[in-house]
């Protein structure tokens, strides 16, 4: 699976942080970063309960 980030329209709410520390955070601007480009197999389920929880839609998860 692999997580992509739309930078441009992340609002910087930290709630996929929250979720999925593993999978997401912040940078010094408040703008998610995805820490991990080829997700483990057992942070999936967490790292699409991340991309679910986005409130403006930045984050996309693909199989
Ligand atoms: S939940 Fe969405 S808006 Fe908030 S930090 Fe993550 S990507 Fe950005």
């Amino acid at each position: 699976m692999r997580i992509q980030a739309d930078r441009q329209r992340c609002e910087g709410h930290g709630l996929c942080e929250e979720v999925a520390p593993e999978v997401f955070g912040l940078d010094e601007d408040a703008v998610v970063v995805v820490l991990t480009e080829e997700l483990d197999p057992g942070l999936e389920l967490k790292a699409e309960a991340g991309v679910r929880v986005c409130p403006v839609a930045a984050l996309k998860a693909q199989r």
